[in-house]
């Protein structure tokens, strides 16, 4: 088939060679050793800490178990304040731990949950804070830690987003007392499926341990009502090799974003973000907004669109995650609580992008975007 003519989708992995891979399942299957910190499992950890410039980091199964496990390490209960633009797992996370999420508006310029209005939401029952670098896009992490601070609160990033990103050349996992990552197929960074908590002294890391591997701190010894959300060797294995190849790929992904905002600058009605100042992303989406009464075209029919020229974008975040049926009998989830996100909603569209696009297909997509212009 013709390049053009192939689908695009809106991710693909990356993936190595499999014949780098093979080695490594050689290792596995001579060892017998296949999970229960092996020595892919050891060796992931540290080049991981190395690579995105944290001291501790323990390994999972998946993001949204690791984000169940890191509410539990912190014991919290009650009440958490958290953002309803995100993939549902934020705050599935919570609900699996008994926690009433109680969500907050975002900010317009990076869809991050706003700082501004957190403290209206604080009650006697709140006991953290969990916001999502949507994105990949840094939250105002100073303004929630002086929160925070102030009210005793703890702080987990919803990190799953985000792989490589600094703000001031110190690394955003540094920030609050948690960060939780994925390494879902669809992330920059992909083992399959995998996640990670970041945590940044030893006796955290050591509980964190113990809670993915059933509470168990030694042959016999339980410590707590733990789970099972290991990550086992075939995942490390593959994150090893695909940590060698991590640079290029965010590159790549840097080079197709600064082609999108070439082709869509000055376009009417569809607007895109920018780098922050002093910020290292990692281009892990390309959202754009549709304003309706300057396109001519809603944001559905604008979709529908891509998908009839083989494009695949995603309504990614829609619906908001406070209008599933399970939260949206909330207080807080009131569309007059959540005007920012109600509106982001209603106009988001995440376009293609991963290593393997080209810049044609970029291209093709931005032409599609800009004919609606010219038939208004
Ligand atoms: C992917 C993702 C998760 C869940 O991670 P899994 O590894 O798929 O379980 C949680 N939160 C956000 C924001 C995500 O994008």
């Amino acid at each position: 088939m013709h390049e053009m003519t192939k689908p695009i989708y809106v991710t693909q992995p990356s993936l190595p060679p499999l014949s780098e891979f093979i080695p490594y399942l050689e290792k596995i299957w001579k060892s017998k050793i296949l999970t229960n910190k092996g020595p892919f499992h050891e060796q992931l950890e540290e080049e991981l800490c190395n690579y995105l410039g944290v001291k501790y980091i323990s390994l999972f199964c998946n993001g949204t178990v690791a984000l169940i496990t890191a509410l539990q390490a912190l014991n919290i209960s009650g009440e958490v304040i958290t953002t309803p633009f995100s993939f549902v797992a934020s705050t599935h996370a919570l609900w699996w731990n008994n926690i009433q999420p109680v969500f907050v508006d975002i900010e317009p310029d990076n869809f991050t949950l706003d700082p501004s209005r957190i403290e209206a939401a604080i009650t006697p029952k709140t006991t953290a804070i969990l916001p999502v670098h949507v994105y990949g896009n840094p939250c105002k992490v100073n303004d929630i830690q002086n929160i925070a601070d102030t009210y005793g609160l703890k702080v987990i990033y919803d990190a799953c987003h985000t792989f490589g990103v600094k703000i001031n050349d110190i690394p955003i996992l540094n920030f609050g007392d948690l960060s939780v990552m994925s390494f879902h197929a669809t992330k920059v960074f992909n083992t399959f499926e995998g996640g990670a908590i970041i945590c940044h002294d030893q006796a955290m890391k050591k509980r964190i341990d113990n809670l993915k591997n059933f509470g168990f701190a030694g042959e016999t010894t339980v410590v707590a009502p733990g789970i099972n959300a290991k990550m086992n060797e075939f995942q490390a294995a593959l994150g090893i090799l695909q940590l060698k190849t991590i640079d290029s790929v965010i590159e790549r992904r840097k080079q197709l974003t600064e082609i999108y905002r070439q082709e869509l600058h000055g376009v009417d009605g569809i607007s895109y973000l920018d780098d922050t100042i002093n910020t290292k992303h990692c281009y892990s989406y390309f959202p754009i907004l549709i304003n309706e009464e300057i396109v001519g075209k809603s944001r559905d029919e604008v979709y529908n669109e891509l998908k009839k020229n083989d494009i695949n974008g995603r309504r990614y975040f829609y619906p908001l995650i406070s209008q599933f049926p399970t939260y949206r009998g909330l207080d807080s989830s009131k569309p007059e609580n959540l005007p920012v996100a109600e509106k982001v909603t209603k106009q988001v569209i995440c376009l293609p992008i991963y290593p393997d696009l080209t810049f044609d297909q970029v291209k093709k997509c931005v032409k599609v975007l800009k004919q609606f212009k010219d038939q208004k």
